[in-house]
């Protein structure tokens, strides 16, 4: 690899740094870059400058957004009292490909993982219950994935919302075990909402 002229080869480490990218496909992706027309390769690099300058997280849901708000939580049309808990941005937007819901999202931004060190107060539990805690919130369905970590944090966050004036749902078993939701097919997953159960 090192027969490549330097900046070649910077584009290649910073390729192999992506994940699930290893050093044959950098090198791949960076050939194709060579060869690609010279817009097509600024605009390639203009959007990976601008997702770090204009992309921001909804002081509403914690999703991705161009402004303070996201557009769901800024569209008068959604259900404030119903309150979708993800775990990932990718996980709304698999969730809203569905069109099974209505409601509003909270983004985790994780899951709990004691394994990695990853506890109640590294994700967004505490603006969760601030959340709820505001009573304009009626249900909560809790959409994390089915993997032991987003069985574990539904259950969690489950029993801090107890006591509460608000119910608490489990999207139901439509999501095969072990599913990360955003691979979970769209027919599946809105027959998983719309089957959710109580906790
Ligand atoms: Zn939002």
């Amino acid at each position: 690899m090192s027969y490549y002229p330097t900046s070649v080869l910077d584009l290649i480490k910073s390729f192999a740094k992506l994940p699930g990218v290893g050093e044959k496909t950098a090198e791949r992706l960076a050939m194709h870059v060579l060869r690609m027309p010279r817009p097509e390769a600024e605009r390639l690099a203009r959007s990976i400058v601008a997702i770090k300058d204009k992309v921001k997280i909804c002081s509403m849901c914690f999703s991705l957004s161009d402004g303070d708000i996201c557009q769901i939580c800024a569209d008068p049309r959604r259900n404030t009292a119903l309150l979708c808990v993800v775990e990932q941005p990718a996980d709304m937007v698999a969730i809203e490909k569905s069109g099974a819901f209505q409601g509003t999202y909270h983004i985790l931004q994780g899951v709990l993982s004691p394994m990695d060190g990853v506890g109640p107060e590294d994700i967004r539990i505490k603006e969760l219950i601030q959340k709820v805690a505001g009573g304009r919130v009626k249900e909560v369905v809790l959409a994390t994935s089915t993997v032991v970590e987003g069985e574990a944090t539904a259950a969690y966050i489950a029993e801090r919302l107890k006591g509460y004036p608000v119910q608490t749902t489990r999207i139901a078993s439509g999501v095969p075990m072990g599913n990360d939701l955003k691979y979970v097919d769209q027919v599946t997953l809105k027959r998983a909402l719309d089957t959710r159960h109580a906790f």
